[in-house]
């Protein structure tokens, strides 16, 4: 069976919001960029013809502002909703989900959500990482993402008594 699972992972923030902020913010600053020159024009222009200015200023900052408003708040495309591969079903109790980055296996960079759910109509393990592509996990892939999360819940339940690995003196 080919694996879905991509070969190295970390997963990143919470939301596709998280993932694309880099690119985001190169974004923003070549548009606060554009706006500093021509507010430097503006100023020089407004000193020679000061109400013709202010009108066309006005506009512009106008536009611009409803440009900016866009870019930080673009249409995201639904996500594919996770269908369980046994049964078909959507109706499943998600139990993880996450953003990954990772390369597939051509080595090209990619990324996406991820989920971990039983399905509630068939029980059935179902997992999924490319959009439309779920799987039904093996008890070691299942294994493989749960343990490392139960460690980190039973650690942080015990916070702040995990003085074992960082002795403190007092
Ligand atoms: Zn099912």
């Amino acid at each position: 069976m080919k694996t879905l699972v991509p070969n190295a992972f970390k997963p990143l923030g919470k939301t596709r919001r998280h993932l694309e902020a880099p690119q985001r913010r190169s974004e923003e600053l070549t548009l606060y960029l554009c706006i500093f020159l021509f507010m430097a024009g503006a100023a020089t222009a407004a000193v020679l013809f000061p109400i013709a200015t202010i009108s066309i200023v006005g506009s512009i900052a106008l536009f611009l502002a409803v440009t900016a408003f866009r870019l930080r708040h673009p249409a995201l495309p639904p996500p594919v909703p996770l269908r369980c591969p046994a049964c078909g079903s959507e109706q499943l109790d998600v139990l993880s989900s996450g953003m990954w980055s990772g390369r597939d296996a051509k080595g090209k960079g990619t990324g996406g959500g991820f989920e971990y759910a039983v399905c509630k109509k068939c029980r059935s393990p179902c997992a999924q990482y490319v959009d439309g592509q779920p799987f039904i996990p093996t008890e070691e892939q299942w294994n493989q993402h749960f343990e490392p999360r139960e460690k980190h819940r039973v650690a942080a339940q015990k916070w702040p008594f995990i003085a074992d690995d960082h002795p403190q003196a007092n």
